[in-house]
């Protein structure tokens, strides 16, 4: 998972400030390293890419960041959680930029190509070579490769060749095309401004600047939809065969900022629509709701609302420490998530406790939750869950590649409140989940469901 943003003005803008604001707001999408590409529109190219320091990607990026008064006619940056390729290698930062046959061409990425190391293997026996083992290089090579004569028909062709999950922007001298994958596994988002259009991968990004800049979020990038932005304004160049929408429900669960809009669902109410949806599966007799915060706070106030009981809020969260899901680190996890939550004992003593969290992926973090939870003497403790069980790893861009990761995978669903030491563990059914995304969604990671039939590993078989 990954957050990508990219601005086209018309006229040369001091895009830098806008594209740090932008970025903060899609940070918790990924926070190990950090890239920006700006092209001022008359051939002149500033490309900087850097890894996190001090646990913080873009703070850091953008303070390193040599011009920031450039007045660009593009900007793109890309804030990095590593799915494909290493985490501490500079070459896989993004965005990648290279200089194509077509002209100089970056690219910015969020998703996981999955036939991508069949591509490059093909390609390297064909005496091609890569320098980064991102991905995402696959796309910049397949463009260089292609025998079209301009390059927006090679990136459509290459676009249409790899497989698997993507929201690109790919910046070129005539402006910016955004596309998104036929399933539309990632979100990306449109906003037009007085003197261009902006892109990114969650709407929150807008906000910050709404006002100051007249910015007006338009709609989503559409599923297969591929997109011109050039100074004709915004044009849809060709829209990819799309079989069957799979966009990923995982956004919205647990990924994306509750303060987004992500594939037009308001991500807060989704959240809660969850919680009242679990009360009324699982009405346990308890004195109150604890949400693990951030992500499951929503949750934890339909469930709430639910139960017609409080929301204690007795979990308070260390902003000054990074999200644990994402770090890359087994180790580190467990260590940040004892500086990131602290309980306030004095609304847990004596009380029947409900912990809410919005999902149970490995189950670090709430072992974690679960041990301070007690260390306040509460009378019982129990763990609501606001999704189905994760039994299923993730292909298309969440780092669950290992079943052996998975608690409910290697666990029998009844044995897990044993294990985590809990009177009561209750998950969201799947029927509900569905009930509430609706059939446009990717639900593997719960039912074993892939949309895409052949993976990695599987087939072997691939289009290039
Ligand atoms: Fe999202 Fe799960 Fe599908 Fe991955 S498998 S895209 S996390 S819904
Ligand atoms: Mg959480």
């Amino acid at each position: 998972m990954c957050g990508i943003a990219g601005i086209y003005s018309r006229v040369p803008t001091t895009m830098v400030p806008v594209l740090h604001d932008m970025m903060v707001m899609l940070q918790h999408r990924g926070n190990e390293a950090a890239g920006a590409v700006f092209y001022d529109g008359d051939k002149d190219w500033t490309y900087e890419r850097s890894l996190a320091e001090a646990g913080n990607s873009v703070a850091h990026f953008f303070k390193k960041l040599k011009r920031k008064d450039l007045k660009t006619t593009l900007a793109g940056a890309h804030t990095r959680y590593s799915t494909a390729g290493r985490a501490d290698k500079i070459e896989n930062i993004q965005p990648l930029f290279v200089n194509t046959k077509y002209g100089p061409v970056a690219i910015v990425h969020n998703g996981t190509l999955v036939h991508a190391p069949m591509i490059k293997n093909d390609l390297e026996q064909n005496g091609e070579c890569f320098v980064s083992d991102s991905d995402t290089e696959v796309i910049l090579k397949l463009i260089n490769l292609s025998k079209k004569e301009k390059l927006i028909d090679a990136v459509i062709e290459s676009l249409e060749t790899v497989v698997g999950s993507f929201s690109v922007l790919i910046f070129c001298e005539e402006g910016m095309i955004a596309a998104r994958d036929p399933f539309g596994f990632r979100p990306l988002s449109i906003a037009e401004f007085d003197t261009g259009y902006m892109f990114a991968s969650e709407t929150c990004a807008f906000d910050p600047l709404k006002h100051q800049m007249k910015i007006m979020y338009l709609r989503d990038v559409k599923p297969g939809e591929v997109i011109m932005v050039n100074k004709y304004g915004l044009t849809t160049l060709i829209q990819l065969k799309v079989k069957r929408i799979a966009q990923c429900i995982f956004e919205l669960i647990y990924f994306s900022r509750p303060d987004s809009t992500v594939f037009g669902r308001s991500v807060d109410e989704f959240r809660e629509l969850c919680g009242v949806k679990h009360a009324k599966e699982h009405p346990l007799e308890v004195d109150c709701v604890i949400g693990v915060p951030d992500s499951a706070n929503f949750f934890a106030d339909g469930r709430a609302k639910g139960l017609l009981i409080p929301n204690e809020r007795a979990l308070m969260r260390n902003h000054a420490s990074g999200r644990t899901f994402i770090d890359p680190n087994q180790n580190n996890r467990y260590r940040n998530v004892r500086l990131k939550l602290n309980p306030i004992s004095r609304r847990i003593k004596d009380k029947r406790i409900d912990v809410c969290d919005d999902s149970l992926v490995r189950g670090n973090t709430i072992k974690n939750v679960i041990n301070m939870i007690k260390e306040c003497d509460p009378e019982s403790v129990s763990i609501s869950i606001g999704s189905p069980p994760f039994r299923y790893p993730c292909l298309y861009g969440i780092d669950t590649p290992d079943k052996r990761d998975l608690i409910a995978a290697q666990t029998a669903i009844k044995k897990i409140a044993g294990v985590l030491d809990v009177d009561h563990l209750n998950y969201l059914s799947i029927e509900s989940l569905k009930e509430i995304g609706g059939s446009n969604f990717c639900y593997a990671c719960f039912d074993g469901n892939y949309p895409l039939k052949h993976n990695p590993g599987i087939t072997g078989k691939i289009k290039s």
